[in-house]
């Protein structure tokens, strides 16, 4: 691992941190926009992974501390 090696791999991280202080969530995947839906369709209950919000911080998120 030489200096230049080094350099990428931090310039990576940078972009991916850029890129999460700009859009800081992803979206839940297991709602439908923070509701879960019963079979029928009609009635939905506040999604429990994402608190109902139907978002959740990615991974770097937490790195910055943004919220
Ligand atoms: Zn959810």
């Amino acid at each position: 691992m030489n200096a230049n090696t080094i350099l990428v791999v931090v310039g990576l991280a940078g972009v991916y941190l850029l890129t999460v202080a700009m859009w800081p969530y992803r979206a839940c995947g297991g709602c439908q926009g923070g509701k879960v839906r019963s079979p029928s369709g009609r009635h939905w209950r506040p999604c429990r992974r994402c608190g109902g919000t139907g978002r959740r911080r990615r991974w770097g998120a937490h790195l910055i501390g943004r919220r």
